[in-house]
């Protein structure tokens, strides 16, 4: 399974906006805004006239298009995707949306999440003659639609309802903008409006940039279809229980943005204050590892009366630390981006916050960076539980083997980290903080909601 798994992941942002004055101005603003959520390559899509006019391109969106290139992109709907890093595979065929035409038109497509059943979707269909240009699990949703018999909707539901697994998707057919929402709805995306303009986004940060007005979160299971008759929802599927990704909280989503009627940073904040709460260290000074455990640490000072200290500054003109393909580039990586501040921390017993523990690099590397400012004691808050189990939904992680959580205890990750102390959040902790039921905690727990047997 790790082998296909592989070359599926699928890590992403998603933007859509229907009817506006040159709608490319708004897409690229809109990935921008979500640049934190996929920086390998990232594509615009609008259509203008019955012709799709595209740009997909390697590395950030404010390095990718220039001017000429949104000028060319015509048209008053369009949508856009940024990719995160997969297995290392940054061919631009991967890059989306992918568009292609079949009897009924066209369509483009942006998906966020991973179809657990795409392998075996795509066997067959290459069984049956089909040809494939990328190696992505959303390319199949293509397939699908165009092999369906009746309407485009009747098309589009017949073609959804064969997934298993994530799937936030924003899309054109001809002039027609459709979002949608997996059953189990495990990655985010939501609708805004902007004056007459209805747009989609997975976070609504992208929102805020452009001036748009956040309307609601899609539901679970929900088509959103946008077209010269307005906005129209329905949902067609048969209803699941809700696993929405509580790593969302945790650490992909941007502070600023609203989750599933959350904002982030407060989640992240009261993740920290109940760290404090639960901890027995004493200590001189909290700091965070930047950016990703700020909010924790602002609660953890807040409850615990430890002043907070930016005690770590993040250079951040560096792209994420998983960007990096090789291990080797990956260690480096952490250097390039954070430096400690010696006066700050010098002679300090530091509690030092993160949002997680993946393979335990970045936690020894950074212990170690305290220490050799000069700290006297350095104890990591890990404001997670243990990552012990590999994300199939549509977050990036490595697999169980290289998690460090899965085969080692909390004293042996210590002792690798060379820290004083780890205290992580407890499952149950991030249950009461979310609210419980209505996510999905496999990362935490392995018990993974849409069966991984397909
Ligand atoms: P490591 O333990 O060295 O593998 O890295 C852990 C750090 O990577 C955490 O502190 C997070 O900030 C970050 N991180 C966690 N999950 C991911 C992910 N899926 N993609 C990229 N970075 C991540």
């Amino acid at each position: 399974m790790k082998d296909i798994f592989d070359k599926l992941h699928e890590h992403c942002a998603l933007f859509g906006i229907y009817d506006i004055k040159e709608a490319s101005n708004y897409v690229y603003l809109g990935l921008h805004a979500l640049q934190h959520r996929g920086q390998e390559g990232c594509g615009i899509v609008t259509r203008d006239k019955d012709v799709f006019y595209k740009k997909r391109a390697r590395g950030l969106v404010l390095e990718a298009f220039d001017k000429t290139d949104i000028e060319n992109l015509k048209g008053s709907i369009g949508i856009g995707h940024n990719r995160y890093i997969t297995n290392g595979d940054s061919s631009l065929v991967n890059l989306q949306p992918l568009t292609a035409s079949f009897d009924l038109g066209d369509i483009a497509i942006a998906h966020n999440g991973n179809i657990v059943n795409a392998y075996s979707i795509r066997q067959k269909l290459i069984s049956d003659g089909a040809i494939f240009s990328s190696n992505s699990d959303t390319e199949v949703i293509i397939h699908l639609i165009a092999r369906q018999k009746g309407s485009f909707d009747e098309r589009l539901v017949g073609a959804l309802s064969q997934l298993k697994g994530a799937f936030s998707l924003v899309m054109l057919f001809n002039d027609t903008l459709y979002a949608i929402k997996d059953p189990w709805g495990f990655r985010p995306l939501a609708m805004g409006e902007l004056g007459d303009a209805c747009c989609f986004a997975s976070e609504t940060c992208a929102f805020d940039l452009i001036g748009a007005k956040f309307v609601r979160e899609l539901e679970n299971g929900e088509i959103i279809k946008v077209d010269k008759y307005g906005v129209n929802s329905f949902k067609p599927f048969k209803s699941e229980n809700s696993y929405r990704c509580v790593f969302e909280y945790i650490y992909f989503a941007r502070p600023d943005s609203y989750l599933w009627d959350n904002h982030v940073y407060e989640i992240r904040k009261r993740i920290g204050q109940k760290l404090a709460l639960k901890s027995n260290v004493d200590a001189d000074i909290v700091i965070a590892v930047p950016d990703s455990g700020m909010p924790a640490a602002i609660g953890y000072s807040q409850a615990s009366g430890l002043p907070f200290e930016m005690g770590i500054i993040r250079n951040h003109y560096v792209g994420r630390t998983f960007i990096e393909p090789t291990d080797s580039i990956r260690h480096f990586g952490v250097k390039l981006k954070l430096n400690p501040s010696s006066d700050v921390l010098n002679n300090k017993r530091v509690v030092v916050v993160d949002d997680s523990i993946v393979r335990g690099t970045t936690s020894r590397r950074i212990v170690k960076m305290i220490r050799n400012a000069g700290a006297k004691e350095v104890h990591l808050c890990i404001a997670s539980p243990p990552v012990t189990h590999p994300c199939f939904y549509g977050i990036d992680t490595p697999t169980k083997s290289e998690l460090i959580a899965s085969s080692h205890t909390i004293e042996e990750i210590t002792k690798y980290a060379t820290a004083d102390s780890i205290a992580y959040l407890s499952l149950e902790d991030l249950k009461e903080i979310v609210g419980g039921s209505g996510y999905c905690y496999a990362c935490f727990s392995g018990n993974y909601p849409v069966s991984l047997n397909v």
